[in-house]
């Protein structure tokens, strides 16, 4: 079975891919197992030294990757360039991993406690469409870095990239069989990586519903999991905040990847007293959004990823009822949404549901309060930004908001060094920052007697 690779901008057909069957998958695990044992008994300083050829490799193919990306996912040329670099520097900084995994001496009577970080063996690694590369390293970068090895399972749609940087891999010496890319269905690949017991921890990302399917089917074997979800974050702006800029950003904040980003701002909280004048601003910054052709130098956002997302995208918005104003967009071939800013109720399902495509709405709020319990009211919990030139205020509301990633007077959510990841059904865990790795580990504790001459 094959997979037909799209190009989302223009429909051609970029290439077919291979669907790994049930048993290709066995066959890769064991090989990654038996890749596992002679990576996790190298000397930490040589598996250093591996991964930061792995990342010179990367960043001596930034531009081939980023061209992959363009044509398989339809990705604005800069915005892929950018992706590839961040490969990169994941790999840097996870390459400093393996010589930094301390384990603690802990003081007791009787003689020597230690602990050590073990890896867990193989990890399977699920991966969505939307950022295929970029997350794809933030699992099998610490993963590797801790001593394991990785099987990674690319979206449908988008497995160019993985494959290639396994490729890139190989060339940089990792081990044959270490970091495996193995394209295929979910349903069969993905979910043989939950059932085979080799496997000892999944790193999935997707959608909420996948993932409490994967959580569910982890638990039989009590395999390890970490789960990054869907999102329907808040973009919180104050009556006293840069009123200008916060206009300006707002469209970043939400149509950067065509709104096909867990961390998308989808809902705008605007403090009464101000929203009239906020949507006079937002309207010309939405309607100066660059769509359209992503191998031009200047384009911000591209087409959606495939054709059935597009249908759901569109299932959103239906007619006009909730459209304060849209942006232009080609009409086709590709699978183009134009950027889109709605007026709904606070209980309409584009208030309440991930769009995952360039559609945000604006609420009026009264105060503080109403501010936070609105941002809370979702079952997701991953980012949002709040404006405000009052940072007590800034300060306190991110406190105040059940998710895990917020920003002040900023849309940014991820850096290779910071943690990243969700509350309630946003997922479970954590990815980047300086632990990741220890999330690839187990702790070990060790006492060794030691006969002490007062003891006699
Ligand atoms: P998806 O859940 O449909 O698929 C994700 C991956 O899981 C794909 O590789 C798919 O083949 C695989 N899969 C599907 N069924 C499976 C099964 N039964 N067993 C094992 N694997 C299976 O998600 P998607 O549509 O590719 O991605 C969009 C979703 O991802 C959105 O909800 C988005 O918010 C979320 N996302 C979250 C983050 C984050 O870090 N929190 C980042 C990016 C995307």
């Amino acid at each position: 079975m094959t997979h037909t690779i799209v190009n989302p901008a223009d429909e051609s057909v970029v290439t077919t891919v291979a669907a790994a069957s049930i048993d290709d998958a066995d066959v890769a695990i064991a090989r990654a197992a038996a890749a596992q044992r002679d990576w996790a008994r190298l000397a930490p300083v040589d598996r250093a030294r591996l991964l930061r050829r792995f990342a010179d490799a990367v960043d001596g193919a930034v531009e081939e990757l980023a061209a992959i990306e363009m044509r398989n996912s339809g990705h604005p040329i800069t915005q892929a360039r950018w992706e590839a670099g961040h490969v990169r520097d994941v790999l840097e900084y996870y390459s400093a991993s393996p010589e930094r995994l301390f384990g603690r001496q802990i003081p007791v009577a009787g003689g020597l406690d230690v602990t050590f970080q073990e890896p867990l063996g193989v990890v399977g690694v699920i991966t969505p469409w939307n950022f295929p590369m970029t997350i794809a390293a933030w699992g099998f970068a610490p993963a590797l870095a801790a001593g394991n090895a990785v099987v990674l399972k690319p979206a449908e749609w988008t497995p160019l990239t993985s494959m290639r940087l396994a490729e890139l891999g190989l060339e940089a010496g990792l081990p044959d069989g270490l970091f495996q890319v193995i394209p295929g269905k979910g349903s069969v690949v993905g979910q043989r990586f939950v059932t085979n017991e080799t496997v000892r921890k999944i790193v999935f990302t997707g959608s909420t519903e996948i993932g409490k399917q994967i959580m569910s089917g982890c638990a039989d074997q009590v395999k390890r999991v970490t789960l990054e979800l869907g999102g329907k974050s808040a973009n919180i702006v104050f009556a006293d905040s840069d009123l200008e800029r916060a206009a300006a950003t707002a469209p970043y904040g939400v149509f950067e990847n065509a709104g096909q980003d867990c961390c998308a701002r989808s809902r705008i909280l605007v403090e009464r007293s101000v929203y009239e004048r906020f949507m006079e601003l937002l309207e010309p910054a939405v309607a100066g959004v660059r769509v359209g052709d992503p191998a031009d130098e200047s384009t911000e956002m591209g087409p959606l990823v495939a054709a059935a997302h597009l249908d759901r995208v569109r299932s959103f918005v239906p007619d006009d009822s909730e459209l304060a104003f849209r942006a232009a967009a080609p009409t086709g071939p590709g699978f183009w949404f134009p950027p889109t800013v709605l007026t709904p109720a606070r209980d309409s399902r584009t208030a309440r549901e991930e769009i995952f495509g360039p559609v945000v709405s604006v609420f009026p709020f009264d105060d503080e309060d109403d501010a936070v319990r609105f941002a809370n009211a979702s079952e997701y919990g991953l980012s949002g930004s709040i404006w405000t030139r009052d940072l007590s205020r800034g300060i306190r509301v991110a406190r105040a908001i059940d998710s895990g990633n917020l920003s002040v007077n900023s849309h940014s959510s991820v850096r290779y060094s910071t943690p990243f990841g969700g509350f309630k059904q946003s997922g479970l865990g954590r990815e980047l920052g300086p632990d990741a790795p220890l999330a690839f580990t187990e702790t070990k504790n060790v006492f060794l007697a030691v006969d002490s001459p007062s003891v006699e």
